[in-house]
């Protein structure tokens, strides 16, 4: 359950309860962010499990010493140059390549890093040019000139890692139908395995590809030094449903709900040039008010409507959830002033979109119209409204593009309260970052309005948008235990993917 301990009621925990390492290891002027973020955060309402720290810690000691610039990581990137597998490494790998828009980069990068500590591996991160710069070395003894670090060295020996997907030999699914591999824990061992396996977890996964998510294959694939994991997903909740993985995911987090909360907060610190743009907006803009509303819309254009009908599915999520302060619709005279300055207390209204539309009509709303005062004492609310960008559309393959979106996300995760895009893994970043269960607009599927303009998420989780079928995919095997499905539900956004909660 959650607990009401957050910093607000504690003072800022420059550690999270023990979640970022203590001490040494870490230069502050590198990473401005893993100090000062604590400060920013409204709510923590999950500390970690001493499990959880324990895991971390033993992770940090298992990257200094078999991470890149060591003798384990050079033994182990001959051998894959060579082609051949040895019998037992005493380093094993995970290659994290998160793709596609920012929000889905970062809860891949996120779920790889779990099934990296489930699976007692190393997280490397191939960072393309566009997502360079956007995130701090996360590991003790990432910085430096003697540091090792999570970025994967570019004379890695598997070349064009960007080529990788769903066709590629080497995935694991592919192995699967050529017979190279069998899937069979008794039949494989770590030499006839070979040293390097891609996993394709993408949206666009086939059927061989999903055995990922069944237990002896699991066993199989743990035999193998190397792993390149590509994925645009949150694919946790299925990492669930693995008999192997269930009894450390209990220990680890036990509410399931904090899972993307707490390793998003360990894991992802913002870059000092995305830090810096998040300061300066933040102190601008937003610091002095009392309360601050995060907006975060997304018109996506497979479910694209009129402006004007999503503007009026966001006022009636918020009358419907008491979201955005109501106003008196102009006409009623103002109240007596408190004092000389006007007295009241202010809203920011923090507004991220594409577009700059829906800014400017609650802009102007607020501007025409009197907010009237919330709780006792009807003294006055001042309601700013703000928008960092407008960048009109979705940019691939930009870097200054990506790092304002993070600056976004992390700006939006100060909010007091969330209204955010359902099927947005943008919003859905914003909110586990948050602490915060959003209001969560519907999709226009079809570009059909909603009925319902939009629901309060169960839990601050991710959704995973492509979930393996069940039982078929493990030849009957899987047997998702009810102690797991009270756990997981269907997304409320989209009734073919599942959550934690
Ligand atoms: P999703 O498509 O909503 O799941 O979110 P993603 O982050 O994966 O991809 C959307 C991309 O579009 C982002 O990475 C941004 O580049 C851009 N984008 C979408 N919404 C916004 C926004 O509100 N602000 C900014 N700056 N960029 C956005």
């Amino acid at each position: 359950k959650p607990s009401a301990t957050g910093d607000a009621a504690t003072g800022a925990d420059e550690l999270f309860g023990g979640l970022l390492a203590a001490g040494g290891g870490f230069d502050r002027g590198a990473c401005l962010s893993r100090h000062e973020s604590p400060r920013y955060y409204k709510r923590s309402p999950f500390s970690p499990s001493p499990y959880l720290l324990q895991k971390l810690r033993d992770y940090e000691a298992r990257h200094r010493r078999c991470g890149p610039g060591t003798p384990g990581y050079a033994k182990s990137v001959e051998q894959l140059r060579s082609g051949h597998s040895s019998e037992v490494m005493e380093c094993n790998y995970l290659v994290g390549l998160p793709y596609n828009g920012l929000g889905n980069r970062m809860l891949s990068l996120v779920a790889s890093f779990l099934y990296a500590l489930l699976t007692d591996r190393v997280f490397l991160v191939h960072f393309p040019d566009d997502f360079a710069d956007h995130f701090c070395e996360p590991f003790p003894g990432g910085e430096g000139e003697t540091a090792t670090t999570w970025v994967l060295p570019p004379d890695f020996p598997v070349a064009d890692l960007w080529r990788l997907g769903v066709h590629s030999n080497q995935s694991y699914g592919n192995l699967l139908a050529a017979k190279k591999i069998t899937g069979d824990p008794a039949r494989e061992t770590p030499v006839s395995v070979p040293p390097c396996v891609y996993l394709h977890l993408a949206h666009d996964l086939r059927g061989d590809d999903e055995r990922f998510y069944c237990n002896d294959d699991q066993l199989v694939l743990a035999k193998v030094n190397w792993l390149l994991l590509q994925s645009d997903l949150y694919f946790v909740p299925s990492l669930y449903a693995i008999p192997e993985f269930q009894d450390e995911l209990r220990w680890m987090f036990p509410a399931k709900e904090s899972v993307t909360h707490l390793l998003a907060r360990y894991l992802l610190h913002p870059s000092n040039s995305v830090w810096g743009m998040v300061m300066r907006y933040h102190h601008s803009y937003l610091a002095s008010a009392a309360e601050m509303i995060g907006v975060q819309i997304r018109m996506f254009s497979w479910a694209s409507i009129p402006v004007d009908d999503m503007y009026k599915q966001v006022m009636a999520c918020s009358s419907q959830e008491r979201i955005l302060p109501d106003t008196d619709g102009g006409d009623a005279p103002a109240p007596a002033r408190t004092n000389a300055s006007g007295g009241g207390a202010t809203t920011a209204i923090l507004v991220t979109s594409l577009q700059a539309e829906y800014y400017e009509r609650l802009k102007g709303r607020y501007y025409e119209h009197a907010a009237t005062a919330s709780g006792a004492g009807g003294g006055r609310r001042w309601v700013g409204v703000f928008q960092p960008s407008h960048e009109e559309k979705q940019e691939m393959g930009k870097r200054a593009h990506n790092q304002k979106a993070l600056a976004e996300i992390y700006l939006l995760s100060f909010a007091d309260v969330l209204l955010t895009s359902g099927m947005s893994t943008f919003g859905y970043m914003s909110s586990a970052l948050a602490g915060l269960r959003p209001a969560m607009l519907l999709t226009a599927f079809n570009h059909k309005v909603p009925r319902t303009p939009c629901v309060r998420a169960v839990s601050m989780e991710p959704c995973f948008h492509k979930p393996p079928p069940a039982a078929a995919t493990c030849q009957g095997k899987l047997a998702v235990s009810e102690n797991v499905t009270r756990h997981i539900k269907r997304c409320e956004d989209l009734a073919g993917g599942l959550k934690l909660f």
